[in-house]
């Protein structure tokens, strides 16, 4: 069985090795690419979301690259993504490819996760299972943590370069760790790397929050490489959804943090009550705790044609007008220009200073 899983931000970083130390011949699909795009784009309905078509085109990639199973978490809930890979495995067949589609049905239950990964692997306990899928989820934390401190230094760095350089060392750590010991021998070495890079402790840079649907947030070409644009203009990210936080909401292997939906739940409920799925209540929450928290403006970002973040997107416009808080609101699809991108981030970032240095100067004028 040659095995792949479609991409989404660094999760195959955290599964790949592990899985293939356990006798799944994991066969990652290329990073998505604008040939993903383009065969995603051909061979979806028009109007499924962006992240449906970047996996199908992955899919695609894949299966040209000789693999004969893919691995799909399937759901249900008030979103698509429950159906996706009940009607991508309908087109690749369409298509004409010959495959194995193995669904996780509820990505929500413990026992299904650790179900899959036994089923898929030579991994014969129970007991084994649970510790492998551990395993994994811790590795994803660590890989989060990463990319927090990179947009931490990044806009701080003194000599170009340190940071990426600081990050993709990291990843070549984290890689090697497929044990929990090693994992947290890792850990400690890239908090040291991190700190090894010369910054600017005086530079008070501008922090704006990511917030939006988790795939589009966390996926660097679905999102045009955002936040790192932001971080090489010198503002700080501050992201307001990461993958370990969704997987430690449903599976707590960090007891101590808090559960991130639930506290999501009570910043949004003056705006709004219940989750209209995806990531709506965070993008709502978040918001108003970031504004709080005096997080400078907040960055919006959904696919087009995402129902539960076009819902969150027009209390976001409340919350904006409300509060005088600055949003800005970005769609994702295959039609967006990067020089249209480009210009919409300069303008907000602009808009940030200004209302900083006015904010500074009635200070002043009023001492
Ligand atoms: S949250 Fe939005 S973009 Fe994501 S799968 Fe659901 S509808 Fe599609």
């Amino acid at each position: 069985m040659k095995l792949t899983v479609p991409h989404m931000g660094l999760l195959s970083n955290a599964y790949t090795k592990v899985l293939r130390e356990h006798g799944v011949d994991m066969c990652p699909p290329p990073r998505p690419s604008i040939n993903t795009m383009n065969l995603g784009v051909r061979y979806s309905p028009e109007f499924a979301c962006l992240p449906f078509k970047i996996n199908l085109g992955n899919m695609i990639e894949a299966l040209e690259g000789g693999v004969d199973t893919i691995l799909m978490p399937g759901g249900y809930g008030p979103c698509r993504f429950g159906y996706y890979g009940v009607i991508q495995e309908q087109i690749l067949r369409g298509l004409g490819y010959h495959f194995q589609m193995t669904r996780t049905d509820n990505p929500d239950s413990l026992g299904d996760m650790v179900k899959t990964i036994r089923d898929i692997s030579d991994i014969k306990s129970k007991w084994d299972g649970y510790r492998v899928f551990y395993l994994i989820l811790m590795r994803m934390a660590v890989l989060d943590s990463v990319e927090a401190m990179y947009f931490k230094m990044k806009p701080r760095e003194i000599n170009q370069g340190e940071a990426e350089r600081a990050f993709d060392e990291s990843l070549k750590i984290i890689e090697k760790a497929t044990g929990y010991m090693k994992l947290f021998n890792a850990y400690n070495k890239i908090k040291d790397i991190f700190r090894d890079v010369k910054i600017d402790r005086t530079l008070k840079p501008l922090k704006v929050g990511i917030l939006g649907e988790i795939f589009v947030v966390i996926e660097p070409f679905a999102n045009m490489d955002l936040q790192r644009k932001l971080a090489r203009m010198g503002v700080e990210v501050v992201r307001g959804v990461w993958l370990s936080d969704w997987l430690n909401d449903r599976f707590r292997f960090k007891p101590l943090k808090p559960n991130q939906n639930r506290l999501s739940r009570k910043w949004a409920s003056p705006y709004l009550k219940y989750p209209s799925g995806g990531e709506s209540i965070e993008s709502v929450g978040k918001t108003v705790k970031f504004y709080k928290e005096g997080i400078d403006g907040i960055i919006h970002i959904m696919p087009f044609t995402c129902m539960p973040e076009l819902v969150a997107s027009t209390i976001l416009h409340r919350i904006s007008t409300d509060l005088n808080y600055p949003v800005l609101s970005l769609t994702f699809d295959e039609h967006v220009s990067e020089v249209n991108l480009q210009t919409r981030l300069e303008a907000f970032i602009d808009l940030l200073e200004r209302r900083r240095k006015n904010r500074l100067a009635s200070r002043f004028n009023s001492q």
